[in-house]
């Protein structure tokens, strides 16, 4: 099963690395697919590449990156148990927020993603990746503040998914009150994926 979404996702990031859908191809280095176990149970949504990924084709390689490595500890999971991916997958010239039509028209590649790996838990990294998410599953995304921290069961495509919305690590990397904040909900995620660890084999 593992080996046809492997498949599966390699085509994906094909797809992707050779994508001109939208004008963030004219100026990636490298396009970043994403990366991760296809049979992953916890799948992690960010905003972006950035100046680190663009050059490396990788996600969350940067000081995002590290500070995302942290909270996966504080939450029990190894980064090769987890799907990293971004909801646009080139980076926008100097890290600018991505435009609604770069977002739209690389959304189809996010929706096949999750089609193959139908995780247990996304957890969206920031406030463009949970209004996408919400967006996806006919909601309608208010505020990352109020969002945060707080599991939603959201049906994206007739899958059902446990949402955890949480701050960019970005955001919070020379912010100590919001890394306390990203680090709580990192606690969230030990607690959801532990009591999801009955009966699922592939929980570790
Ligand atoms: N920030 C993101 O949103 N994604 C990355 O891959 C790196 C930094
Ligand atoms: Fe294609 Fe997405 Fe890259 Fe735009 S950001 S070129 S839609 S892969």
């Amino acid at each position: 099963m593992c080996e046809e979404r492997r498949r599966a996702l390699e085509a994906v990031a094909e797809d992707v690395l050779s994508c001109k859908r939208c004008p963030l191809h004219a100026t990636r280095t490298r396009a970043v697919p994403g990366e991760g176990d296809p049979c992953a149970r916890v799948m992690f949504v960010g905003e972006a590449p950035g100046y680190n990924e663009d050059l490396q084709g990788r996600p969350f390689v940067g000081a995002a990156g590290n500070l995302l490595n942290e909270m996966l500890k504080v939450a029990g999971l190894n980064r090769e148990w987890v799907f990293i991916t971004n909801v646009v997958k080139c980076r926008p010239p100097n890290n600018r927020d991505p435009a609604e039509e770069e977002v739209e028209a690389c959304k189809p590649y996010l929706l096949r993603q999750l089609k193959v790996i139908q995780p247990e838990i996304v957890v969206c990294l920031g406030r463009h990746s949970a209004r996408v998410l919400f967006e996806l599953a006919g909601l309608r995304f208010e505020s990352i503040m109020r969002a945060r921290g707080e599991p939603r069961r959201l049906t994206v495509s007739g899958l059902e998914i446990l949402c955890l919305p949480t701050l960019h690590p970005a955001a919070a990397l020379y912010n100590p009150r919001l890394r306390n904040l990203l680090e709580t909900d990192f606690r969230t995620l030990a607690r959801l994926t532990s009591t999801h660890r009955e009966g699922l084999e592939r929980w570790f």
